[in-house]
């Protein structure tokens, strides 16, 4: 993620700011420019205190706290993101409203990377079939008490996440009894949309022999490999072919978490390279780990400068996270393997960038 000024005072501003802090302006998002501005009251709605274009807040600027702009002739419409929910939570109390609030935050970032490479990402009722569509459900109680969990996932072009994933306690509770070493709401979104970006790119984009020849046959039974998964465990060599444990149980699954472990590591290095992040470390042999970010991630057409930025950053902040007692920032180690899938996904994507542009 980029660094964002103000457009009035010049003052550094975040991706979910919705004030300035140094000049009080309100400040919002024209995603169609990835840029921030500061606005003044205008009519009935904002006007840009820069270039004076009026603009509309996205219509769940108030219960959703989305800070993103639509052009003033689009008020009361929703914003590139948040249009594409289909289902939100019943919005009846602070609890809900700062669950939906939460995955505002973490939809808006997904759709940040979206944006930024130009993935078509057109809704349902642009495109019935392959459009895209959130659910946010909450768990269902049956009728002994019993909750029945809501399985987060994706089918078709919709994606389902469960609610109960916006909750710290309860998302930590699954990450350790899933025995997994990371599990964010954003991470979530960027794997699901790895699936729907398998029938789109993947499927629809002629790459089904390539796809195979590094991630497996996909016609292998997928609910029997899940519950193998389950039952047996991974294979024991799975990671030095597999990016997580979980991605060993299909290709299916181990194309959406290669494709959001390859949004993780060009967004984290997009801001790396934002904070001009230089690491040189003090030790007898550096060149490794030595960092300069000095190319756009987001742009960059060479995968192996990707490859070669990431270890440096990762160790570095990994580094920082022990010397405070955390846990590791970035606990996955990258084989050879799993940086020639990175790359299927990296082409997939620059490709599909190039022909939108
Ligand atoms: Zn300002
Ligand atoms: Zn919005
Ligand atoms: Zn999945």
């Amino acid at each position: 993620m980029r660094l964002f000024s103000c457009d009035a005072c010049g003052n550094t501003v975040h991706f979910d700011n919705h004030v300035c802090v140094a000049c009080n302006r309100r400040i919002g998002y024209v995603s169609e420019r990835s840029r921030m501005t500061a606005l003044e009251p205008s009519g009935d709605g904002w006007m840009s205190h820069a270039s004076g274009e009026r603009f509309v807040p996205c219509a769940n600027a108030e219960v959703a706290a989305c800070n993103w702009l639509l052009p003033a002739d689009r008020a009361g419409q929703l914003c590139p993101a948040c249009r594409h929910n289909r289902t939100i939570p019943a919005l009846d109390g602070d609890k809900t409203i700062e669950a939906f609030r939460r995955i505002g935050a973490a939809e808006r970032h997904l759709f940040y990377s979206l944006l930024a490479w130009n993935l078509p990402a057109p809704d349902k009722t642009e495109d019935a079939e392959a459009g895209l569509a959130f659910d946010f459900l909450a768990d269902d109680v049956g009728s002994d008490g019993v909750v029945i969990p809501v399985m987060t996932g994706h089918a078709k072009g919709v994606i389902t996440l469960a609610i109960a994933e916006t909750d710290d306690a309860a998302r930590e509770e699954r990450r350790v009894r899933l025995h997994e070493p990371y599990r964010t709401l954003l991470g979530h979104f960027r794997h699901e949309i790895g699936h729907y970006y398998w029938d789109r790119l993947v499927r629809d984009g002629g790459r089904t022999d390539a796809f195979r020849a590094l991630f497996g046959d996909e016609r292998q039974h997928y609910v029997e490999a899940l519950e193998r998964n389950y039952r047996d465990g991974p294979p024991p060599d799975w990671q030095s072919r597999f990016v997580s444990s979980y991605a060993a149980c299909h290709p299916w699954e181990d194309f959406a978490e290669t494709f959001a472990h390859y949004i993780h590591m060009v967004d984290a290095l997009e801001t790396a390279h934002a904070l001009g992040l230089v690491v040189s470390p003090r030790v007898a042999s550096p060149q490794q780990l030595d960092l300069e970010v000095d190319f756009s991630p987001y742009r960059q057409k060479d995968f192996s400068a990707l490859a070669a930025a990431w270890p440096p950053l990762t160790v570095a902040v990994n580094e920082i996270n022990r010397s405070l007692g955390q846990r590791d920032f970035y606990p996955f180690v990258l084989s050879q393997d799993i940086l020639s899938k990175l790359e299927f996904v990296h082409a997939l994507i620059s490709s599909q960038a190039r022909r939108s542009a």
